[in-house]
């Protein structure tokens, strides 16, 4: 057994000593990793600390003061370590995640782990739910005007049955023109720019990393992963070419050389999932990021706008009738009969689900589309939806339901039953109130009307 010795403390949290294992837990490229004995703490013993590694360490923690709400998904450092027994160290302590969490890299570093998951009952809306949570994470230290400059799948620890994903090793966060980054990355995760030297980790290289991290966790591979070798004598080189200069993404719609095989077909007949299969929303974060900003910085959208796009495409995935696994439903192809399960190919079959658009007032009596929203039989919805400016709520456990859909095989259409005390109001389709416990068709071009304070919805198809 092994003692350290804490000063710095940003938290009440943290006693004066900590008693650690004499052998650390892990060995990671800067230091050592212990469990504290009662496991409630982590710390981290840095080999060769640099002459300014202390300073930067207090200013990260300082930064850690009033993080927002989403300070639950950051393991944030704590306070400094100086001694290890009675030797000076350098270090750095902060509560250990729960033994929930587990590497990321256990649930999406390959394909066949992604199958594999699938098989033994994982849901496609958890690798969703944990992507949204990975963004989360990134914009709350982005809105704080921090960047990581090392975020890649073994910096973020998942709890799979809630989709909850927490970032660890934020001791070298970086802040431009007072914390400078102190690592470069990990390849495959790491912005081209940075890759050819031209640029250091920042927020603009974090945009690229998030948006690398958050389609793996999605579609089961690295989007800008090579197909082919630049430097068959340099492995070094061929990296550098390759996600560098190289860097292509792997679905660009001219240039094919990254173009994985079998992209598309179904992932149980070992295809690879297209990004084709993600919102229009998330296709265009995709471009932005991956074509358009791939060597232009500026042109990055933010993490947050990736985290809105996550939350709204919630609301869009429906239940395969043959795997029963979950998948946005592609509203947006047609005929709708080529609109397939991207897990196991089966088309949605007729009755199939409801598309509604909602519309916000944007000026007075001027109502745009803000998102699309998709209803299956049984499905609720649910009240936050029509709230404005609203995204989607990570968990809608016990939230109150505006109504649900019913299928009325007589007359061949799906209705929506109000469970709301307050009446409804149809704007098109004839007019009319509808109230509690009654029904509305729901027919292309109907739009509801709830309070001037309030979402319309209109039917699409
Ligand atoms: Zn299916």
């Amino acid at each position: 057994m092994q003692k350290v010795t804490i000063t710095q403390q940003l938290s009440d949290l943290l006693p004066y000593q900590i008693e650690i294992g004499d052998n650390p837990d892990h060995i990671g490229g800067e230091g050592k990793i212990f469990f504290s004995l009662d496991n409630r703490y982590v710390v981290k013993i840095y080999n060769q600390p640099g002459p300014d590694k202390k300073n930067l360490l207090e200013n990260v923690i300082k930064l850690g003061k009033n993080l927002g709400e989403d300070a639950h998904l950051l393991a944030w450092p704590l306070g400094i370590v100086d001694k290890l027994d009675a030797e000076d160290c350098l270090g750095c302590v902060g509560l250990k995640v729960p033994s929930s969490h587990v590497n990321l890299t256990k649930l999406i570093y390959t394909r066949n782990e992604a199958i594999k998951q699938i098989q033994q009952g994982r849901n496609w809306l958890d690798y969703l739910k944990i992507a949204r949570s990975i963004a989360a994470a990134v914009r709350t230290i982005h809105g704080k005007g921090m960047a990581h400059a090392d975020l890649h799948w073994k910096n973020f620890l998942v709890d799979i049955s809630t989709g909850e994903a927490i970032l660890i090793d934020l001791d070298g966060l970086v802040v431009k023109g007072f914390l400078p980054p102190q690592v470069k990355g990990v390849r495959g995760f790491i912005a081209p720019e940075v890759e050819m030297g031209l640029a250091k980790p920042s927020e603009a290289t974090d945009r690229h990393s998030a948006a690398v991290l958050i389609l793996w966790t999605l579609l089961f591979r690295n989007v800008m992963e090579p197909q082919i070798c630049y430097d068959a004598e340099d492995d070094n080189n061929d990296g550098i070419l390759g996600y560098g200069e190289k860097a292509c993404f792997s679905e660009h719609p001219s240039d094919r050389r990254n173009w994985p095989p079998s992209i598309g077909l179904p992932l149980i007949r070992q295809g690879f999932p297209s990004f084709k299969m993600l919102t229009p929303k998330l296709q265009e974060l995709t471009e932005k990021t991956l074509i358009d900003g791939l060597h232009d910085a500026k042109k990055r959208p933010q993490v947050w706008q990736w985290e809105k796009a996550l939350a709204e495409a919630q609301d869009v995935t429906i239940c395969c009738s043959h795997c029963e696994q979950s998948f946005i439903y592609p509203y947006w192809i047609h005929p709708a009969p080529r609109r397939h399960c991207p897990f196991c190919g089966t088309s949605v079959r007729s009755p199939r689900p409801v598309v509604l658009e909602l519309l916000e007032e944007k000026t007075k009596g001027i109502y745009l589309p803000t998102r699309s929203i998709v209803l299956d039989r049984d499905r609720p919805l649910f009240v936050d939806t029509i709230e404005r400016s609203q995204i989607p709520p990570f968990n809608r456990d016990g939230l109150p339901i505006l109504g649900r859909t019913i299928w009325d095989a007589n007359k061949s259409i799906h209705c929506l039953i109000s469970e709301n005390g307050t009446a409804w109001q149809l704007l098109t389709a004839g007019s009319g109130i509808i109230k509690c416990g009654k029904s509305v068709e729901l027919r292309r071009g109907l739009v509801l009307y709830f309070s001037d304070a309030k979402r319309l919805l209109r039917v699409v198809e």
